[in-house]
């Protein structure tokens, strides 16, 4: 049961209101207790008050017997209250008289008489009021829940004496009871009413999770265009299932890209090995070949095997660079030295297709860069420059500082490529002309070749762009940054 987020957020939710209600119910019974007491002493103060001008008016009038009994005697009588005693002490603290030795009010005074007066706090009170300490409170037992206690000196002088004053506390305890007894089942009943309240919240507001869960399970790989439905787009769950679907929608694209990759590679692969059998097949066919047969079946052989291995080189390239798993080797070279390599390696190309191979290279180009990525870079460039390019036809590589940028173009005065096509030249097996890139004896490769260079351009923080491509040629131009610049630079 404890496993369902909704009874644990209803514990806790529970636990927590409870101790909050019973640190509440403590607080208000203490509040409401001192005020009881704080109102109980305020009311005894103005009773000793009136009791002491009683008291002095009496003693002063000289029609009565103006004794110090007497006049407290009268006192008493006159601010005489049903929960109030008040006792005449001298100035040892001995009782000498009190209102409980008058006509009863209430209870049995022969008791509470030996009750209250025995008491050591009765005790203290007295002789307190004795050494002349008026304005002093305490708590003396006795009855059924004590009185509050309040010594006071009426006289002063040779007939010392004072008066205690003792309020009954029975009335306050009965409310502070009867409080108390309420507190015990207004506490448990308001705790199941929000625990009950707070289970139907949490089932509420999660209800929407476990219709998401289900959506979510009944969707797979074969169902990857389904979505979860969002009641609100703007709450906490909206947000989360808004999230889901934008997931979702990431995984369906790569899904898809994925798919589109393995089913173009499979395509691109089928014809290099297509070819491989089909040339055997014939070869073989007759067992009486010359050796100028045998000889140019292997030449296509071994084209087509090198073609194949190119290919498989270029997708496995990709699929590391897509997994992260390809590690950029960073060095320090010269861009200006690596271009004349590159350019080197394929002057024979260019010679074989009877292309001029041109370059302006702005020597002292100092890069951080990969050694074997940043050539493979410009030589798909090259490769495909001197490839699309007729016969007379001219290439040329031009490579310079420009700011904080060195810029690589290369240019061709090829076919192009159709406007329509170039948006997506860098798309993985994209072929202009896939008449002429698959035909056979075709050098092209898959159409790999700019999505590689693409990629190496950015891995080295650059840019790879087709800047111009119409009828007279075609211009690639890659952007690299200037990295570890010195303050020469
Ligand atoms: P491939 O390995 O087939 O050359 P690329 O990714 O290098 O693949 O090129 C993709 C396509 O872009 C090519 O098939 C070609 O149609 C077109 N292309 C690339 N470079 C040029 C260029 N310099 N001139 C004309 N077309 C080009």
């Amino acid at each position: 049961m404890l496993d369902s987020v909704r009874s644990r957020l209803t514990l806790w939710y529970s636990g927590f209101f409870g101790v909050f209600l019973i640190l509440l119910a403590a607080l208000t019974y203490f509040l409401y207790w001192r005020t009881t007491l704080q109102r109980l002493d305020s009311n005894v103060l103005e009773l000793s008050d009136a009791y002491l001008t009683t008291f002095n008016s009496e003693l002063k009038d000289p029609q009565e017997s103006n004794t110090i009994r007497a006049a407290a005697r009268v006192a008493m009588v006159e601010h005489r209250y049903r929960d109030i005693v008040y006792v005449l002490v001298d100035d040892q603290g001995r009782v000498i008289f009190s209102s409980l030795e008058l006509p009863a009010v209430a209870g049995d005074p022969g008791t509470l008489t030996s009750q209250i007066f025995a008491s050591e706090e009765f005790q203290q009170l007295a002789r307190a009021a004795g050494k002349e300490r008026s304005g002093f409170f305490r708590k003396v037992p006795g009855g059924k829940n004590g009185f509050r206690g309040y010594a006071r000196s009426l006289i002063s002088g040779e007939n010392y004496a004072s008066i205690v004053i003792l309020q009954s506390l029975h009335p306050q305890h009965e409310m502070m009871e009867a409080i108390r007894r309420a507190f015990y089942w207004i506490i448990p009943v308001a705790l199941v009413l929000a625990s009950a309240g707070g289970y139907f919240l949490a089932r509420k507001s999660l209800a929407p999770v476990a219709i998401m869960a289900s959506q979510a399970r009944g969707m797979g790989a074969a169902h990857m265009s389904e979505r979860l439905q969002i009641a609100n787009p703007h709450d906490e769950l909206g947000t989360l299932a808004l999230s889901f679907n934008e997931l979702l929608d990431r995984l369906e694209k790569s899904f898809e890209q994925q798919r589109r990759f393995v089913a173009d590679a499979s395509h691109e692969l089928r014809t290099p090995v297509a070819i491989l059998r089909g040339e055997t097949e014939v070869t073989l066919s007759r067992p009486d070949r010359t050796p100028e047969e045998y000889r140019e079946t292997l030449a296509i052989l071994r084209d087509e095997s090198q073609r194949l291995a190119h290919i498989i080189e270029d997708l496995f390239t990709l699929t590391r660079a897509d997994a992260g798993q390809y590690p950029l080797n960073l060095r320090a070279l010269y861009l200006d030295e690596l271009v004349a390599d590159v350019l080197r390696r394929t002057r024979s190309l260019a010679i074989s297709k009877n292309v001029t191979l041109t370059s302006s290279i702005q020597p002292e180009l100092p890069l951080q860069a990969d050694e074997d990525l940043l050539p493979r870079m410009l030589l798909n460039l090259l490769d495909n420059a001197i490839k699309y390019t007729p016969a007379g036809g001219n290439v040329s590589v031009d490579c310079q500082r420009e700011g904080n940028a060195y810029v690589l173009r290369v240019v061709d005065t090829g076919p192009g490529i159709p406007p329509d096509l170039q948006p997506r030249v860098f798309e993985r097996f994209f072929h202009a002309d896939e008449a002429r890139s698959r035909s056979e004896g075709d050098t092209g490769g898959a159409g790999l070749g700019l999505s590689i260079a693409l990629w190496i351009a950015e891995a080295h923080r650059g840019r790879l762009e087709l800047t111009r491509s119409d009828a007279s040629g075609t211009t690639f131009t890659a952007c690299l940054p200037v990295l570890g610049k010195s303050s020469s630079d």
